[in-house]
């Protein structure tokens, strides 16, 4: 296949070398820039500074998109919409716009597919297709910008927790993020974007080391290595133990609090046991524990736990000082909830 470079895999300091290469005055790396970043422009027709014949140069050299459309659904809360998209070599991957009071949250995917194999996951399902590259995850977030700026809003937080494990896939999560947090363009803070990673330790190590204002979450799941294990196959290669000094590393360098992540799985880890073993683990990390009850898949048999076993967890993290709250399920009925997103026709 017989592609042209995506323009969105290259940053302002590429668009600058090549635009200066192209014999064009310095300004017009920016204006560009401004256009597909600022003004959400499609191709460069739409970026009215900019000469016509650059234009044409630029959409000869350059593809302006990665992502077709193939379905779009809406939930009937209609707070939550999915969106399908087909990449060039025929991969599908999925991102989910999250319409709650203000805020307009983005959960887009870092790979299609996923390599990691956690039992109770959709795209862990489906096994690894390939990495997205940094544009490709970039224009997930410009595709739903442009439909909320066609009603006057915004995003305001993005979330790397769609198909994908961002930190197997680590320079062009990053990049991608540095993409949209740059000032000249999009401009989203780095506070409004969360990484979410099933634990791998060495990255969460680099991560720390970056002491980005990037948050931070970690899926747990298990409060002990041989449960975890069972539920997520990296437990085998990062135990529990590792994994939390990695996060206590993380905390110790950025004064950034840690998200810990816990679908709730009836009579699976939703016990009282499994709930103070988490909290022992946890004491005197600075951290917060976001739980939901599990969303269904296909290949897994397990069922969400009962809103009295989901309080009672909650519970008791809150006596032993451990920050507990129970996330809403949301887009259930269009399979767009966390750990559903797996592309059938990929
Ligand atoms: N690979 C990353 C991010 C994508 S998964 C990670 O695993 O963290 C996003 C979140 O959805 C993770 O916390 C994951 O554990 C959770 N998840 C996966 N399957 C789920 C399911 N069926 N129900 C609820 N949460 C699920
Ligand atoms: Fe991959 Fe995350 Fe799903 Fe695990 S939960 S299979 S790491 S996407």
């Amino acid at each position: 296949m017989d592609l042209k470079p995506l323009i969105f895999d290259l940053n302002l300091t590429d668009l600058q070398h090549i635009l200066a290469d192209w014999g064009q005055p310095a300004y017009r790396a920016t204006q560009l820039w401004q256009g597909l970043y600022r003004g959400l422009a499609t191709h460069p027709g739409e970026i009215t500074n900019l000469p016509r014949r650059l234009g044409e140069q630029l959409e000869s050299a350059y593809r302006f998109t990665a992502l077709e459309v193939i379905t779009v659904q809406r939930s009937s809360d209609g707070q939550t919409t999915k969106t399908l998209f087909r990449l060039p070599d025929g991969n599908a991957i999925e991102a989910v716009l999250m319409a709650y009071a203000e805020r307009r949250t983005l959960c887009i995917s870092t790979q299609a597919g996923c390599a990691m194999g956690c039992v109770f996951c959709a795209t862990g399902q489906m096994g690894f297709k390939r990495n997205l590259s940094r544009g490709e995850i970039a224009e997930q977030v410009l595709f739903y910008a442009r439909q909320l700026a066609a009603r006057g809003e915004a995003v305001t937080n993005v979330v790397l927790m769609g198909m994908g494990e961002p930190f197997h896939n680590y320079e062009a999560s990053l990049e991608a993020i540095d993409l949209l947090n740059q000032p000249d363009g999009f401009n989203l803070g780095a506070r409004r974007f969360t990484i979410s990673t099933v634990g791998l330790v060495p990255a969460i190590r680099r991560f720390a080391q970056e002491r980005r204002q990037i948050n931070l979450a970690i899926s747990l799941h298990a409060a002990d290595d041989e449960l975890r294990h069972s539920m997520l196959p990296i437990n085998a290669r990062y135990p529990i133990a590792d994994l939390l000094d990695a996060c206590r590393e993380y905390v110790d360098l950025t004064g950034r609090r840690v998200t810990f992540e816990w679908a709730l799985i009836q009579d699976v880890n939703d016990t009282p046991a499994q709930a103070q073993r988490l909290a022992h683990l946890l004491q005197g990390l600075l951290c917060h524990v976001n739980i939901i009850p599990l969303n269904p898949t296909q290949g897994y048999a397990g069922a969400k736990s009962t809103p009295q076993r989901v309080a009672e967890f909650q519970r008791i993290l809150n006596a032993a000082g451990v920050p507990c709250t129970v996330r809403v399920r949301r887009g259930i009925d269009i399979q767009a909830g966390c750990g559903q997103l797996a592309s059938s026709d990929a």
